[in-house]
């Protein structure tokens, strides 16, 4: 067996230039900045993660930038001279060293799951107890745009065959004219594909039980987080009182937020991501606590690049309640292919690489290339 000790830590930010711009309720984005973690081992492997947060930091409070230093400063000293296989005391010690981040952890997470993987020729999926699955379907995101502007890109996608469904951004507009605009774009895409809805925490509870009637008559499959993460008894009331699934996104960052949102019956489907939840560990154990209280889990994203897709894509395949498919889209959205062999979109949805560690290589020129300093 060769030396697993980790010695070398290195971050590298790149911007990597968008297709289009994507929108949300109040940000919006043209290029993606994402933090690359590497961790080096003195046996010669190389593991990357990705730090990576929707556009900025107004989901959830971290950026690229937080995350460098967070990675830099606290957990790199953390992991030096360890062994990269141990990874459960290794994340338990950077716990200690740095409370909340857990976008930054996410990154470190998946770093050592790959150069672990790699130092036994193993996909990172066996580290994980196993796929269960080889592919997942992927739902396309809309942005906040008009009715007939996003109906249009619906029925574009519909045609390349690489997505069944939808989900569209709610919370930019007036509640009503919002539901308007998903109910005229529902009506369009009616007997030929799914819409599901994300309002990203925008509303309260009287405006989700006001309006969310309305689209659940017109044929929206599922909403997505109407209400703020930490209103947990506003996202039971509204998943009571709805006729569709409630998915929990923001609510859901933790396997203890999951083991509340399952008692509370809060949450009809769980929003996974590696992201959010600092890592591929502890969405291994949300996937566990899903599927033992009977939750079916969809993949989500935080417009991840190929890595994080593949991180997330690892932990979807093995997760045994991904029921609900993925948006693991984020690849589709960047201008720039940033690895050696791109991921596989066909009419299965994405595939899960068969090669060692997360099972993909980034490309060095294109590291170099949209790297910011
Ligand atoms: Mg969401």
């Amino acid at each position: 067996m060769t030396d697993m000790r980790i010695d070398g830590v290195e971050t590298v930010i790149v911007d990597i230039p968008m297709r289009r711009a994507h929108r949300f309720a109040r940000a919006g984005m043209s290029a993606q900045p994402v933090l690359y973690v590497f961790v080096r081992t003195s046996g010669g492997v190389t593991g990357v993660g990705e730090g990576v947060v929707p556009g900025g930091p107004w989901w959830g409070g971290e950026s690229v930038e937080t995350m460098q230093v967070i990675v830099e400063k606290y957990l790199a000293p953390v992991m030096l001279g360890r062994r990269v296989d141990e990874v459960p005391a290794i994340l338990r010690d950077c716990a200690d060293v740095v409370a909340a981040n857990l976008f930054a952890k996410n990154a470190v997470d998946t770093a050592l799951h790959d150069a672990w993987a790699r130092h036994l020729d193993a996909p990172v999926h066996t580290l994980l107890g196993g796929a269960l699955r080889s592919s997942v379907p992927v739902t396309w995101a809309l942005g906040a745009e008009t009715a007939d502007v996003v109906a249009d890109e619906a029925l574009e996608k519909l045609d390349s065959g690489l997505h069944a469904s939808f989900k569209l951004k709610m919370g930019a507009l007036d509640p009503a004219a919002d539901v308007a605009r998903v109910v005229s774009v529902t009506e369009k895409l009616a007997s030929v594909a799914g819409v599901r809805v994300d309002i990203n925490a925008r509303w309260d509870r009287l405006t989700s039980l006001t309006h969310l009637p309305a689209l659940a008559e017109a044929g929206v499959e599922m909403v997505e987080q109407p209400v703020p993460g930490d209103d947990v008894d506003a996202m039971a009331a509204i998943s009571a009182a709805l006729p569709i699934p409630v998915m929990a996104d923001e609510s859901l960052r933790t396997p203890a937020d999951a083991l509340r949102l399952a008692r509370t019956g809060a949450a009809g489907i769980f929003a996974v991501k590696t992201t959010k939840s600092g890592g591929l560990r502890a969405c291994r154990a949300i996937g566990e606590v899903a599927a033992a209280a009977g939750i079916p889990c969809y993949a989500a994203t935080s417009i991840e690049s190929p890595i994080g897709t593949a991180a997330s894509l690892q932990t979807a395949c093995t997760n045994p309640a991904t029921a609900w498919g993925s948006e693991l889209f984020g690849p589709l959205l960047l201008a720039e292919e940033m690895l050696v062999e791109p991921l596989v979109y066909d009419t299965d949805g994405l595939h899960l690489p068969t090669g060692p560690g997360l099972g993909v290589e980034l490309d060095p020129a294109k590291v170099r290339a949209f790297r910011r300093s």
